[in-house]
């Protein structure tokens, strides 16, 4: 059962969930809004959340309003003070995860900050400690990723997901866990909420960031670790859809899936499990969220619970 949060940060203040209101007639329904998904660990070692990548999320958010010209009041240390005072109101004592948003109320052909009406919120949720850990089953969507010439894929605005909903849709229609969306040229884009990652011989290859995809940050982070902490060979370049059958390891990073081994693409089996290279970064990975993998700098402490 969905919880809902008692708290909610709107507009500058923690208030009830409740109270954090905007009226139907809006200019929100054209769907102007670029959001944020975070997570925050929670170590029970020093009872605090440890939001991973606060900064770079922040930053990329920033970006997204700047890229869909979406005037905001708010500067990244405002989101960084509410998402520490939420935490604190909350009072959760697991894992979280956290969805900034802004969206333009009013004033949807305009960028006059007089104009315009901005709201910003930031919900927080509880979340399972993993999700997707143990393996996904995926399908090559029919819908192509938009390439940049109509949307910019790079940036996380809501308006985006009507694309990848509906292949999410279309794959569960196909009874698969995600759909493996291409880009208008034919070539691997990345799934409704994740980077795709292959293994061929030893070698762990993505597709580049101009192919019809977002800026992830768990890609990069993924790529730096595979790159610098386990030694791999990493390559960004095209990947074709049947590399996807031929390879000897498939999976999925993101900020909420983590690192998911994909188990078919297709109905054609990948493996039965994570393979080797997959298992070793989840390894890696889960550690350093857990506080005892290194690379602290990359999660910011929040209040004691
Ligand atoms: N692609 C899409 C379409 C997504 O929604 C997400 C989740 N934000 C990702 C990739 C992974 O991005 P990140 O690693 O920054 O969470």
């Amino acid at each position: 059962k969905a919880i809902t949060p008692e708290y909610i940060w709107s507009d500058g203040a923690v208030v009830r969930w409740e109270d954090a209101r905007i009226h139907v007639w809006t200019d929100a329904l054209c769907g102007i809004n670029v959001f944020e998904g975070l997570r925050g660990y929670w170590r029970p070692s020093d009872e605090r959340h440890h939001v991973l990548h606060l900064d770079r999320h922040l930053h990329r958010l920033l970006g997204s309003l700047k890229a869909a010209r979406i005037p905001c009041p708010y500067a990244a240390d405002d989101f960084a003070k509410g998402i520490g005072e939420l935490l604190a109101a909350l009072g959760y004592r697991e894992h979280v995860y956290l969805r900034p948003t802004v969206l333009l109320e009013k004033g949807k052909y305009s960028t006059d900050p007089g104009e315009v009406r901005t709201r910003a919120f930031i919900p927080i949720f509880p979340v399972p400690a993993t999700s997707a850990r143990a393996g996904v089953h995926c399908t090559v969507s029919s819908w192509r990723r938009p390439s940049d010439l109509a949307m910019p894929p790079r940036i996380k605005a809501g308006a985006n997901y009507y694309n990848l909903r509906l292949a999410r849709l279309e794959a569960a229609d196909r009874g698969a866990d995600e759909p493996i969306l291409l880009g208008e040229d034919g070539k691997v884009a990345e799934t409704g909420g994740a980077s795709v990652f292959l293994v061929r011989d030893g070698r762990i290859i993505t597709p580049p960031v101009t192919a019809s995809i977002l800026e992830s940050i768990t890609r990069d982070t993924v790529l730096t670790l595979a790159r610098a902490d386990l030694g791999y060979e990493t390559l960004e370049r095209p990947v074709d859809r049947t590399e996807l059958y031929a390879a000897d390891e498939v999976f999925l990073t993101g900020t909420l899936c983590e690192i998911a081994p994909v188990l078919s693409v297709d109905g054609i089996p990948v493996r039965g499990r994570a393979g080797p290279v997959t298992a070793a970064l989840q390894e890696t990975y889960q550690k350093i969220c857990a506080g005892d993998g290194g690379h602290q700098d990359w999660l910011t402490p929040g209040p004691t619970g």
